[in-house]
């Protein structure tokens, strides 16, 4: 095989590549609520059909947040190899974050300056996905007889969790072992990182509860704040603690997660009825925090919950008056790839062979699509892999080095021939 040649011809793709980002970054799919899927689900899937790949559209009836004004919109495009062969899979995510304040770029106008390109979703992940896509397009004009399948897809609601697009497409078999075999999901980890997987997911909201007095009186009443203020005490004194002396092996950036974390999302306190956000001379009934706890391979989901559970029965035993409910509302488990399998060891191997840094094996910190792909699809040769740098996404002024991008399609391109091949 000549690298050379496939490399040459993905360096005259680079306008190409530009001009691809641009033009989806320039389709404004903000999520929540999930604007313009299906405009840009047909830019893509209109574009690889002119490369024959047969495409298919399949929106996520029911999923959270579908409607007909918000249709979940995803797209797969497959490309039937010229002999048998395994199958492998590019998915991207389509949706972006709201660009929020701060920014001095237009967020959706995508425009080019100093070798980079800047708008929402450049990084996080369009630029990812053009790299795919100039990627695959560029292997199969150079070995038009190249085995195995290509497939890639574009789809929704992974920055709200993925129901409306991996998750539901995994549930219809679309990431099952017998049609896929590996899975390269280009999100912007840095461009000589391979992602194996990520750390898992607890969120709940805690709820204290108390008796409304007047607030001249407040000996009268119960204050449902001052028994939350006892939780975070604990928390404080007993839960932080205890996660910092957790550390993972998994090879988790940045360095300060690769401890067990929790973030207080939310509290809120004051009357469990009729807040109006005005001040009033009543002693509060009602306080809820919301925790976000992220946990490490080694830990149990039932032990991390039990942690938490133990200080508020504690409480509920030793704090006079002090009652509590809990609701859980999201979990994820924690998901790694071994770096021994096919995918890793491929796009790993391509990385040292055109990425000048050092190859690094990572784990995020926060979750994506690989959790439903590993979970329900029940397909383990997924890893994350792609061109933007990880602390740009959902920033203001994001963007995403062109020289980057050139170089992971190029990683791509090069891990995708070898496993097409056969690559075991
Ligand atoms: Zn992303």
């Amino acid at each position: 095989m000549d690298q050379d040649k496939l490399f040459a011809r993905i360096d005259d793709k680079r306008d190409d590549l530009v001009d691809l980002t641009r033009d989806l970054v320039k389709i404004p799919t903000t999520n929540p609520p999930g604007h313009n899927y299906q405009d840009c689900a047909r830019f893509l899937g209109e574009r690889l059909a002119q490369r024959n790949f047969e495409i298919e559209y399949v929106r996520a009836h029911g999923a959270i947040g579908d409607s007909d004004r918000y249709p979940r919109e995803n797209v797969i495009a497959r490309h039937q190899g010229a002999a048998a062969g395994p199958t492998l899979h590019f998915n991207s995510h389509l949706d972006v974050v709201e660009p929020g304040a701060g920014w001095t770029f237009d967020p959706f106008a995508a425009e080019v300056s100093n070798g980079r390109i800047y708008g929402r979703g450049t990084c996080d992940m369009k630029g990812g996905l053009a790299a795919s896509v100039i990627a695959v397009e560029a292997l199969l004009e150079e070995f038009p007889g190249l085995p195995g399948s290509i497939e890639i897809s574009g789809t929704a609601d992974e920055e709200t969790g993925g129901y409306g697009g991996v998750a539901y497409l995994s549930e219809r078999g679309y990431f099952s072992p017998g049609r896929v075999d590996h899975v390269i999901i280009p999100e912007p980890l840095n461009k000589n990182r391979v992602c194996l997987g990520h750390r898992g997911v607890w969120w709940a909201e805690i709820a204290t509860h108390g008796r409304i007095a007047h607030g001249s009186m407040p000996f009268l009443g119960d204050c449902a704040v001052r028994h939350m203020g006892a939780v975070l005490e604990a928390f404080e004194s007993r839960l932080f603690p205890m996660l910092r002396e957790k550390r993972t092996a998994m090879p988790v950036v940045p360095d300060g997660a690769k401890e067990s974390t929790l973030n207080i999302n939310s509290l809120h306190g004051g009357l469990a009825e009729g807040f109006d956000g005005l001040p009033s001379p009543l002693v509060p009934d009602s306080c809820r925090m919301i925790i976000d706890r992220r946990f490490l391979i080694e830990e149990d989901i039932a032990e991390v919950k039990e942690e938490v559970i133990s200080i508020l029965d504690h409480l509920s035993r030793t704090r006079q008056n002090f009652r509590y409910d809990l609701r859980e509302l999201f979990e994820v488990l924690p998901s790694m790839t071994e770096r021994t399998q096919p995918v890793a060891r491929e796009v790993a191997a391509a990385i040292s062979s055109v990425i000048s840094e050092p190859l690094e094996f990572v784990v995020s910190p926060g979750t994506y699509d690989q959790k439903h792909i590993d979970r329900i699809g029940q397909l383990r040769d997924c890893i994350a892999y792609g061109p933007g740098i990880l602390d740009l996404a959902h920033q203001p002024d994001e963007y995403v080095v062109i020289d980057d991008m050139v170089d992971s399609a190029k990683v791509m391109a090069l891990a995708a021939y070898r496993l097409l091949h056969g690559a075991q």
